[in-house]
This record gives C-alpha cells, sequence and structure tokens, in this order.
C-alpha cells in the first residue's frame, strides 16, 4: 500500500501502547490515518502518541479498559470529540492478554479472565464503532486474534476458548455487515516478539526450572522459520486489510507464523 492511502481515514487501535498494537498504530498513522491509540496504561499511550506526533502524524492517546462498557462508550464519546459523530473508519481491536495452564489447574477467574479481555472486548468495541461505519457506507474492522484461534495447543484452553471466540465472532459480524461497504477480518499470527511473549518466556522459565533463553529455544524449535515473527509483519496484515483494494476480503482469517498451522 502507498503511504498516504488512508489520508481522511480514522483508526482506533486498542492496546496500542506497545507489542503489536503500537505497530499497528504506526502503520496506520504513516498511511496517513489519524489514529487513536488506546489501552490502560496512560504513560504508554502517551509514549506512543508523543512517537507519532514527533514524526507529523494526527495521534491521540484515550485511556481504555475494553473489558468496561462504560469505559468503552467513553472512548467512543473522546473520539467523537476529535473527529465529530459517527467516530471511527477503521477499529483494529488488538488489546488482549495471554494465560496458560493445564485445564485442571485453570481458576475460573483465570477463564474469565481470557473471555473478558479477548472476546468480550473485541465485541464490545466492535459494537461502539460498528454503527458510524455502516452509516458512512465504509468501514473496516481488524480483530487480532492468533494461530490459537484456529488450532488447539496444550495448557492454553482459556486463550485459544477466547481467540476460537473472536474468529466466531468475526465470520458473523462479517456476515451481517457484508452489504454495508464494511468488513470484518482476523489476523492469527503464531509467537511475535513483543512483551506479552517476554512474559510468556517469564511464565514458562519460573514453571519449569529452563532459563528464559530455552524457553525460547524450545517455542522457535516449533516453529518453521525457527524465528519469532515481527510487530510490523503483524501490522503489515492489518493494513493490506484496510486499503480500497481489500473490499472483498470479508470473514477471513491470515495466519501469520511462518507455516506453522502447516507443518
Ligand atoms: P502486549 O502484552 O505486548 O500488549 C497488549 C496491549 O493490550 C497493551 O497495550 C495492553 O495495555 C493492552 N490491554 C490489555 N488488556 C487491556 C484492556 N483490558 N483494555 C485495554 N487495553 C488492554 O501484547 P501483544 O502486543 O503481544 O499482543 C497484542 C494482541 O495480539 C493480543 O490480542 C494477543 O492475544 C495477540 N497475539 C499475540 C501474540 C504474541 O505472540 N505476542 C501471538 C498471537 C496473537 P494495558 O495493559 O496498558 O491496558
Amino acid at each position: 500500500m502507498s503511504t498516504g492511502e488512508l489520508t481522511g481515514r480514522r483508526a482506533v487501535v486498542t492496546g496500542g501502547g506497545r507489542g503489536i498494537g503500537e505497530a499497528v498504530a504506526r502503520a496506520l498513522a504513516r498511511a496517513g490515518a489519524s489514529v487513536v491509540v488506546a489501552a490502560r496504561t496512560a504513560a504508554e499511550i502517551d509514549a506512543v502518541v508523543e512517537k507519532l506526533s514527533a514524526l507529523g502524524h494526527q495521534a491521540w492517546a484515550i485511556p481504555c479498559d475494553v473489558v468496561d462498557p462504560d469505559s468503552v462508550d467513553e472512548l467512543v464519546a473522546a473520539a467523537e470529540e476529535r473527529w465529530g459523530e459517527g467516530g471511527a473508519d477503521i477499529l483494529v481491536n488488538n488489546a488482549g492478554a495471554a494465560w496458560s495452564s493445564p485445564v485442571l489447574r485453570t481458576e475460573l477467574e483465570d477463564w474469565n479472565r481470557m473471555l473478558a479481555v479477548n472476546a468480550t472486548g473485541t465485541f464490545l468495541c466492535t459494537r461502539a464503532f460498528l454503527p458510524g461505519m455502516m452509516e458512512r457506507g465504509w468501514g473496516r474492522v481488524v480483530n487480532i486474534a492468533s494461530v490459537a484461534g484456529l488450532s488447539g495447543a496444550r495448557y492454553i484452553s482459556a486463550y485459544a476458548a477466547s481467540k476460537h471466540a473472536v474468529i466466531g465472532f468475526t465470520r458473523c459480524v462479517a456476515a451481517e455487515v457484508a452489504d454495508k461497504g464494511v468488513t470484518v477480518n482476523a489476523v492469527c499470527p503464531g509467537y511475535v516478539d513483543t512483551p506479552m511473549t517476554d512474559e510468556s518466556l517469564r511464565r514458562i522459565s519460573e514453571k519449569t526450572g529452563l532459563s528464559e533463553k530455552e524457553a525460547l529455544e524450545l517455542i522457535l524449535a516449533r516453529t518453521p522459520q525457527g524465528r519469532l515473527i515481527e510487530p510490523a509483519e503483524v501490522a503489515h496484515a492489518v493494513l493490506s486489510l484496510c486499503g480500497a483494494a481489500a473490499r472483498g476480503i470479508n470473514g477471513q482469517s491470515i495466519v501469520i507464523d511462518g507455516g506453522e498451522l502447516l507443518c
């Protein structure tokens, strides 16, 4: 996509304070969109917006907890304050959290937390921003799911259930809005080099006694390309789904895992 293709478009990126969300916010801004960066930690979203503004991009930081319906309503109101009624043209539901434990050691609280942030947060934000997109007859919703939304593995039942929910939700909403000029797609990365993966390595190390380096080697041994995915690669896929030429891509799950699911 050429720089500037999204000029005039207004984008909201949840979980934009670090990791994949930060890379997505940067890519959208570089393509010309004005970007609202939302997450709970004000210092992180402020820092991202500061960097984008220094590069001459239009960006705003709006604190939001995507599991809280009132907070999501406040996000919509704050975005409309800047952009006018109708809110965003592009919504990237990226806010998320990961958790691993054997199913028999998964507490109800862990299960609920995964479903709340990954699945319910995606639902609440989509429901909040979709009406404006449908009214204008143009919109893009991109949900950051995971390969764990398409396959199972040991010890991630709560996380995988929440990401399968995101993919089911993506397909259903895509069908509902197909004739409204709006597309809804999911992007499904394998392990990405972000603070979330750093945290997972710390947890594996704590539980197994392996060093974090050994834990990383264990993960990389299962990836066909022997590497972590870069946040910018995920951002590239998101950006490609937001362009005019992607209007026929709807309800899809784009896998970015170097071929892991196939091998
Ligand atoms: P990070 O932990 O690095 O960043 C997560 C972001 O989400 C942060 O900005 C965090 O900010 C925000 N967030 C978390 N909870 C909430 C909440 N309740 N409300 C608003 N914002 C929230 O994660 P990644 O960048 O790695 O992951 C981003 C997305 O990609 C997630 O959905 C994740 O499941 C998915 N993914 C990640 C993979 C990986 O290997 N890293 C692989 C596949 C998918 P704050 O805590 O300040 O709110």
